[in-house]
């Protein structure tokens, strides 16, 4: 029996809302995100750290985090930037032991409501996640971009 949600969802035991699937990584929205449209990137291969990965596996995460941005820009959402982000360990608040890539769209003057949310996320077990009908919907967006980058 796994501990890991990761791989869980990776082995179809728990339902995600997905953006992209190959052989090596899965990308799917977070449940609890940042701001619209925060899609996380994970290996398929269960390991904690980042620097565990295999150089080639690193690069090909890295790859479809970039694929992901180009995706977002070209979308719906339009962000002006993203946060690429990877807490790596325990006390750089890691909260899964499966190493995850965070791709976090950022808008032009959303600092306030951006670090209003991060204040706000020791809440996020007891407010519940967010709707998957509403990830859905955002997934939507952000694949139909996506099946147009090369
Ligand atoms: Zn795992």
């Amino acid at each position: 029996m796994s501990h890991c949600i990761f791989c869980d969802i990776i082995e179809g035991r728990l339902p995600a809302v997905k953006i992209h699937e190959d052989e090596q990584v899965l990308a799917i929205m977070d449940i609890f995100p940042l701001r619209q449209g925060h899609v996380l990137v994970i290996p398929k291969q269960h390991h904690r750290q980042l620097h565990e990965l295999a150089p080639g596996l690193r690069a090909h995460l890295v790859d479809t985090a970039t694929r992901i941005t180009r995706a977002l820009y070209a979308s719906t959402l339009k962000p002006a930037a993203v946060h690429y982000q990877v807490n790596d360990g325990p006390a750089a608040n890691q909260t899964v032991p499966h190493v995850h890539l965070h791709v976090l769209p950022r808008y032009r003057g959303d600092t306030g409501r951006f670090l209003a949310r991060l204040l706000r996320k020791p809440l996020d077990p007891m407010l519940g996640p967010t709707s998957s009908a509403e990830l859905e919907a955002t997934a939507a967006h952000i694949r139909d971009s996506l099946a147009h980058i090369t």
